[in-house]
């Protein structure tokens, strides 16, 4: 199923190139807060391991975020376990999936979270915001907006990825690893 390998070099690149809003945002709050809760952790930490990243390079990806705000011994008593266990290398030890946007959308977002789906769970005005600064155009925000009124959601995240890549897409998106998964496809042929 691994049908690339990444490591941290390339994240920041492949989150603005081809990664779902739900992604892209959890590694933007990444990289200006050097910090993420629980959830964003759980969620964005599944979708990396199924992107390609192995362990240990997922160590070294938040613990390199991470340690801009604690030492060395905080990050690995309060968060290492967390990510070995995604990996299932702690706890039940369970190889978990990664979330698909149907458990994402279904999900409870608080205030502060960063979890969660865009099109569902972002304030309009914020969203809007966010689309334009990815480079959306207006036309296509609009649609976009339009979509999200009516609650298509996924249809709403497959407009973005026929923006960011200028051309249509036949799959609808159901799940951030397929929505990469078709980027990566796109981009490399
Ligand atoms: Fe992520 Fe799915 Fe929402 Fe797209 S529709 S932003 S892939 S949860």
């Amino acid at each position: 199923e691994d049908m690339c390998r990444i490591t941290p070099d390339m994240i920041d690149n492949l989150a603005n190139k081809s990664f779902p809003p739900c992604m892209r945002h959890l590694n933007d709050t990444l990289r200006t807060t050097h910090h993420l809760k629980y959830n964003g952790r759980l969620v964005y930490g599944l979708f990396l391991k199924a992107a390609g990243l192995n362990l240990e390079d997922a160590l070294f990806f938040w613990r390199s975020h991470f340690l801009q705000n604690m030492d060395v011994d905080t990050f690995d008593k309060r968060y290492s376990y967390g990510i070995r266990y995604n990996y299932g290398k702690e706890g039940k030890k369970t190889d978990f999936s990664p979330y698909g946007c149907l458990k994402i959308i279904m999900s409870n977002v608080a205030p502060g979270d960063s979890h969660g789906c865009p099109f569902k769970h972002t304030d309009a005005i914020i969203l809007r915001q966010r689309l334009a600064a990815y480079k959306v155009s207006n036309q296509t925000i609009e649609e976009i907006m339009e979509l999200v009124n009516k609650r298509h959601y996924q249809i709403a995240c497959q407009r973005y990825w026929e923006a960011i890549h200028g051309v249509p897409i036949d799959a609808g998106i159901n799940h951030p690893n397929q929505f990469f998964e078709e980027s990566h496809k796109f981009l490399n042929g």
